[in-house]
């Protein structure tokens, strides 16, 4: 008895520095993931995609006084689906809708483009803002026909499906910075949606660390038949949107080609579903967007916002921008064509919307990304990394990795600083970047050193 009331000491020092280390090195395993990972459901995701096709056309020029058919009917159903969840959750939530009106190229009368926005305040860090995007307008053939039938269940009834049950999950679970589910218009007309949400974004004074756009991501069978329903693909840009000569100029000596902020949110998601998705991926593709096509997340790059776009797999092209029709010719006689319900994977959807929601999940709980990164080390066989300390981090992480490897690769716990030096590691060789870590384990994104890699706001080159 004595001996051990002896040891107690020592015991509870033990402890203390057991939670210490623990608390300033080693992002954890997080239960919550786990469960999040599980949680969304396809019985929501259908019914949400039904309802969304059984408004005819969503085209951005349709109807909008109509309850039964057209774009207005559409937004407000999804607006009173966002105020059931802010109901369910003790009014968590509040919905925004804004707008701008436009005319342009495929829009020859002014439009007004209105956004359907749900907000759930972070309680520690409601400035720092996470958003999901998809959009709620649909198409057909041609792209100024607003009236045939557009049904859209995958473009992009799907991402609008999987932002609203990842609203309906978050809701129900604690979040320390901002997270935005935002259904857009406009986007098959030229991307006005993501426009007006990025100019909000930019008045309301956010600092949007992330935009998660899902664009078409509920179909798992490519056109030439292949099935995978274990693949996601996210776009990155290599370098910013918005790099001024200058910077240019710089990072053609000091790298940073593939090291954007929006790329390691890539990398970020990637190994996201490596840990908590058993038998899930995702494809990293190094483009902004697909060869020639484009989608909301551009107007948030072009904002100096970083951004990516989350895509299915393999797209089946007879099920986009058609008119339902089946094909009459030698190449293409009893193709059904039109981008129907019956095209939906909602097993597969269920994946990519779990994806999402454990990425909000965990750059919302996480400290925000490490600011003023730099290196220093040239003519020196160490690299000294700088940065500037965060709110919410109880530590950080220096990463390294070959200048040619997709994902880092080495790191190290170096607690609660503002630097370090990696002894033996030449700065010639590698790429480096730094993570912060929270007291409860939760890891930011990676931060490569300089303007090129930071998450901070780089406002669009003005140019007269
Ligand atoms: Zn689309």
């Amino acid at each position: 008895m004595i001996r051990s009331l002896r040891l107690l000491p020592f015991v509870l020092l033990g402890a203390v520095f057991a939670s210490q280390a623990q608390m300033s090195t080693e992002p954890h395993e997080q239960p919550q993931l786990y469960a999040l990972a599980a949680a969304p459901s396809e019985a929501e995701l259908h019914a949400t995609i039904a309802h969304l096709v059984g408004f005819g056309t969503r085209h951005t020029l349709s109807d909008t006084r109509s309850d039964k058919r057209g774009i207005g009917a559409a937004r407000r159903w999804v607006k009173a689906r966002f105020e059931q969840i802010a109901r369910d959750c003790g009014g968590c939530i509040e919905v925004v809708t804004p707008a701008q009106t436009f005319t342009g190229k495929r829009v020859p009368q002014p439009a007004e483009v209105m956004d359907v926005v749900a907000i759930k305040r972070g309680s520690t860090d409601p400035n720092r803002v996470i958003v999901m995007t998809g959009h709620l307008d649909s198409r057909v053939t041609d792209i100024m026909n607003a009236t045939s039938d557009a049904p859209g269940a995958n473009d992009d009834a799907s991402g609008v499906a999987a932002l609203i049950e990842a609203a309906r999950l978050l809701s129900k679970q604690d979040n320390q910075a901002t997270l935005v589910f935002a259904a857009l218009s406009g986007e098959e007309q030229g991307l006005y949606g993501g426009k007006v949400l990025a100019d909000y974004a930019v008045a309301q004074g956010w600092n949007v660390e992330a935009d998660l756009n899902n664009d078409i991501v509920g179909n798992s069978r490519g056109q030439n038949g292949v099935r995978d329903n274990t693949t996601v693909r996210v776009f990155s840009e290599g370098t910013k949107s918005n790099e001024m000569p200058a910077q240019a100029n710089y990072r053609r000596y000091h790298g940073g080609e593939v090291d954007s902020p929006s790329r390691n949110l890539a990398r970020m998601m990637s190994q996201l579903a490596e840990q908590y998705l058993p038998d899930f991926h995702v494809r990293m593709v190094y483009r902004t967007d697909r060869y020639s096509r484009g989608g909301d997340q551009v107007p948030f790059l072009e904002t100096g916002f970083p951004a990516v776009r989350v895509s299915e797999g393999h797209e089946d092209y007879t099920r986009q921008h058609q008119d339902l029709r089946v094909g009459t010719t030698d190449q293409d006689r009893g193709i059904h064509y039109g981008d129907t319900i019956d095209g939906i994977d909602f097993r597969y959807l269920a994946r990519v919307t779990a994806l999402n929601t454990i990425a909000m999940a965990a750059l919302s709980r996480a400290p925000a990304p490490p600011t003023g990164v730099d290196i220093a080390g040239s003519l020196a066989t160490d690299t000294t990394v700088t940065w500037h300390k965060v709110p919410a981090a109880a530590g950080y992480r220096v990463h390294w990795r070959d200048t040619t490897a997709p994902q880092w690769q080495f790191l190290r716990a170096v607690g609660d600083v503002d630097h370090a030096v990696i002894k033996d590691v030449v700065i010639d060789d590698w790429y480096f970047g730094v993570s912060s870590v929270s007291a409860d384990g939760y890891e930011s994104p990676v931060v490569f050193p300089g303007y090129v890699g930071s998450f901070e706001r780089s406002p669009p080159a003005v140019t007269h």
